[in-house]
């Protein structure tokens, strides 16, 4: 590849002088300028824009879906020794870099630069890696009685993905993805574009063939209904909101492609009578505003019994002091800006409605915090006393807003925890048998029992209006595989 085709981050992206390239999209090895007008990637931590990528249109996604189609039967042609083979120098690269993609994601979506290092560009790598393992161990053929049973890809896959973990979402789909044969168009995030773009590049150098793994950039309206609607795209896996994912498969539904879906949550975190109250709050806070709170799976509702609800309000008074606003550029920030300004009045407004609707607030409120007249800022808010039916016990707020339930016994904990539209996730923190037995009872796809750590082996998925469908480990594989039988 020649620097010119590369335009990498060293280039100089003209009209806002910042070390980014505006040929944005990624179409057949190489970068594509595209037609479409300018969008303007925004720094949230000081609203300076960082970069421009090209607004994709119908004509790049059906350039991308044409290379995308050419190049498959040669890729699921390969072993999957030699597909896990390339994704395994993927994550390598992907490792090699991760000081730059680090900043980029901090750059493009605001999240702490050391959560960056650690979360946003080191779970990318160990889920590659994970994933690889899931493809070395899977079993492509199987035989049933007198039937072969064989595994294989399902041809051209869309993927369209959110901007709260750009590398983390697009790596869970694309990777499984290339891994069982199929050939990717991607449409990241029109708010943070920029990692998936670096990562395009990454693919290629890492033996990914020319047309294998393709980035659209562009708005959901425009490049994400087009690859949902369109007859030569096999299978659409979206992570993003509800009401997006809703509109995917109204627009898949024309040709019965399979759509994969993670949507949104409202996580409840059950904490039993007798947890120990220090860790279960401190770690159910770290858990809740994680990322300035713009995580699906965060612990957002914290449900205490309610002849605890005092003394666990006090230790989370405490435990906030911690988490201090600050530039996301700073080693120390635990908490920088949202990721737009959208997202900082959307959860004003929610700050607000608590307070509205009667809700007790504990630390936060609305409002910048002060010296952050600029910027995403929002000050991270905990309510108590909080109505399990009211706005901000119900809808995903995608910010750093927790909310303290109480509850009266297991059964009103599990109805108050089963009480929204999601099922994503869940976590329970006391006794471990007691845990395992609430963690039965809930809805959702997966419940950490005091603070266990990701599993990147373990299948993730929601339950109910949180989706269908499952990513990571072998169901992730599976996900983008057909099944054949053949009988004899
Ligand atoms: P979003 O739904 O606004 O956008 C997600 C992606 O979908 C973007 O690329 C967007 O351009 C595209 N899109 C929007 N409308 C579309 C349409 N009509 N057709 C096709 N594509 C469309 O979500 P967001 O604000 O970027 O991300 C936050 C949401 O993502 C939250 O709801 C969060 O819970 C969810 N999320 C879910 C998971 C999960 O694994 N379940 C993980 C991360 C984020």
């Amino acid at each position: 590849m020649s620097r010119d085709e590369r335009c990498s981050l060293g280039d100089m992206n003209e009209s806002v002088k910042t070390p980014f390239p505006t040929p944005s999209h990624w179409i057949d090895g190489r970068a594509v300028r595209g037609s479409g007008p300018l969008i303007d990637v925004v720094n949230p931590a000081d609203e300076s824009v960082a970069a421009q990528v090209h607004e994709g249109t119908e004509e790049d996604v059906n350039a991308a879906v044409e290379a995308a189609l050419a190049a498959q039967p040669g890729w699921a042609a390969t072993s999957p020794q030699h597909r896990a083979d390339v994704m395994r120098r993927l994550a390598e690269g992907l490792q090699a870099r991760s000081e730059e993609l680090a900043a980029t994601i901090t750059l493009e979506m605001g999240a702490p630069i050391a959560f960056s290092l650690q979360v946003q560009v080191g779970f990318p790598v160990a889920s590659t890696l994970a994933a690889v393992a899931s493809a070395e161990q899977f079993e492509w053929t199987e035989v049933i009685e007198n039937s072969l049973v064989v595994r294989e890809p399902i041809g051209v896959v869309g993927a369209i993905t959110p901007w709260n973990f750009p590398l983390q979402q697009l790596v869970t789909k694309v990777v499984p993805a290339m891994l069982a044969g199929n050939s990717v168009v991607l449409k990241p995030s029109e708010t943070s574009p920029l990692s998936a773009r670096m990562f395009a590049e990454m693919a290629t150098e890492a033996g990914v063939p020319n047309g294998v793994f393709n980035v659209v950039q562009g708005t959901g309206p425009v490049v994400g209904e087009a690859l949902s609607r369109h007859p030569k795209v096999d299978m659409i896996s979206f992570t993003g909101s509800t009401r997006a994912g809703r509109s995917v498969s109204v627009a898949a539904s024309g040709t019965v492609k399979r759509v994969a879906l993670e949507l949104g949550g409202k996580a409840a975190h059950i904490i039993l009578p007798e947890a120990d109250l220090d860790s279960a709050v401190t770690r159910g806070l770290a858990f809740a505003w994680a990322n300035g709170g713009q995580a699906c799976g965060a612990y957002v509702r914290m449900l205490v019994p309610a002849s605890l609800q005092e003394t666990v309000v006090d230790k989370l008074r405490t435990a906030a002091e911690e988490y201090v606003v600050g530039d996301p550029a700073d080693e120390a920030t635990r908490i920088g800006p949202l990721a737009s300004e959208t997202q900082r009045r959307r959860v004003d407004d929610y700050i607000r409605r608590g307070i509205a609707d009667g809700a007790t607030l504990v630390v936060g409120g609305p409002g910048r915090p002060e010296g952050f007249e600029t910027g995403a800022y929002v000050k991270p808010t905990i309510f108590s006393d909080v109505d399990p039916e009211s706005v901000i016990a119900q809808e995903e707020i995608f910010g750093p807003v927790l909310v303290v339930i109480p509850y009266a016994d297991d059964d009103d904990a599990v109805a108050i925890a089963n009480g929204t539209i999601y099922g994503l996730n869940a976590a329970v923190t006391g006794d471990e048998d007691h845990a395992l037995a609430i963690a039965r009872r809930l809805r959702v796809g997966q419940v950490d029992i005091n603070g266990a750590q990701h599993n990147f082996q373990a299948p993730f998925g929601g339950y109910k209006q949180s989706g269908n469908g499952r990513e990571m480990g072998r169901a992730g594989l599976e996900e983008f595989l057909e099944t054949k039988a053949i009988t004899r």
